[in-house]
This record gives structure tokens, sequence and C-alpha cells, in this order.
């Protein structure tokens, strides 16, 4: 059997019930933002763009193990590690992140690749602005991603701090970058003698 029509408001009654719900927003507190004049503050947790971070003397904390990537759900970290020598040191130990790429096209911003990470290479920053309408300028490579120097650092390759192994860093005893310690040559990166820094 055919279901009885429901019973409708006389035809007047509609825009005015419309217009209520208009009068009634005209009220409430605006939730328009003026981006990007006026920036927001996210929280504090706010998962954001990557950053590779840096030991206190300017090594880098990466050790090219790859557990990011496999822990990313997304397949968005590319990684390939190499080994340090004593004319080109990257990291304290034996490996480092030799190329390591996030493609932001596919990153969800989860957080899984920087809970897996052991060395808390990797964190991730409050930065939010990161669209683009090319592909390829979406894949952030390791410079992009690499922190800034401090002042006590001086940038990679350099050498480890005399007198201090791998887990020395670690347990915090190496604060800053060893007085005399030069910029090695990145051979492996096509660099030619004579642009090393000295730190005073
Ligand atoms: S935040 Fe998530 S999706 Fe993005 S790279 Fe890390 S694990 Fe992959
Ligand atoms: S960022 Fe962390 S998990 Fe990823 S390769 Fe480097 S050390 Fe390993």
């Amino acid at each position: 059997m055919a279901e009885e029509p429901k019973e409708t408001k006389p035809g007047f009654q509609n825009p005015v019930a419309g217009f209520g719900v208009t009068f009634k927003a005209m009220f409430k507190k605006r939730l328009t933002e003026q981006y990007p004049e006026q920036q927001k503050t996210t929280a504090p947790r706010f998962h954001g763009r990557h950053q590779l971070n840096r030991h206190p003397d300017g090594l880098e904390k990466c050790v090219g193990c790859e557990l990011c990537a496999w822990a990313c759900p997304a397949d968005a970290i590319y990684v390939e590690g190499a080994d340090n020598t004593d004319e080109e040191r990257y990291s304290p130990g034996e490996r480092y992140g030799r190329v390591y790429q996030i493609n932001y096209a596919r990153c969800i911003l989860c957080g899984l690749c920087i809970e897996a990470c052991p060395t808390r290479a990797l964190t991730m920053t409050n930065e939010f602005e990161l669209a683009d309408s090319s592909r390829a300028n979406l894949i952030y490579t390791k410079e992009q991603l690499l922190a800034g120097l401090d002042e006590d650092m001086v940038d990679t390759p350099h050498a480890i701090y005399p007198g201090m192994d791998e887990q020395d860093y670690y347990r915090g005893l190496v604060t800053e970058a060893a007085p005399g310690t030069e910029r090695q040559v990145a051979v492996s990166k096509g660099e030619q003698p004579g642009e090393q820094e000295v730190k005073a």
C-alpha cells in the first residue's frame, strides 16, 4: 500500500523559517579566518613538515636504517644509507642517510615514521604550508629537510668529537662542535678541496 504523504507547513512559512536560520547565525561567533594575511598558531604537537635533526656539534642523527620508510603506510619516504669514512663523516656511527626524500603528494602526516625512528633523527615541525602546483616540488630532499645550524655546530661532513664515540652522543656528552672542527670535503657530492669552514 502506498505511504500517505507527510503533512507539510503551509507554503508561506517555509521562507520565514529559512530567514530564521540566517537570523540566528548572525549572532554566532564568526569562524572566518583571514588566512594567509593572519596566520593561526597551530597546536604545539601539530604534525607538519618533517625535519631531520642534528647532534649538538652538527653531525646528523639519521643513520640511514630505513625504519621510517618501512613504517610509512603511504610509501612516501625513500632512504638510501651509506658508510661514513674518517675523511667524510656525516653521523657519529657507521652509517648515515645519503639520500633522504619525503613525497608530500603521498604523505598523510600521520606521524608513524617519527615513531619508528630509533635515533629521534626524524621529527615533525608545525609548518603546514606545503601546497604546490608541481609534483616534483612536493618531493622534499634531504637538503630541504635537514635542520639548520645552531651557533655551536659545524656543517657536515666533519670528524667525530675527539675522544667520544657514538654512544656518548646519545648520552648527551657532546654539547657543541670541538674547537678547530673543520668541515670536510664532501667528495661523494662532487665537492672540491678548499670549501672547509673552521670553528673558532
Ligand atoms: S607522516 Fe605518515 S604518511 Fe607521512 S611520511 Fe610519515 S609515516 Fe608516511
Ligand atoms: S630518519 Fe630515523 S628511521 Fe629514518 S632512516 Fe634515518 S635514522 Fe632511520
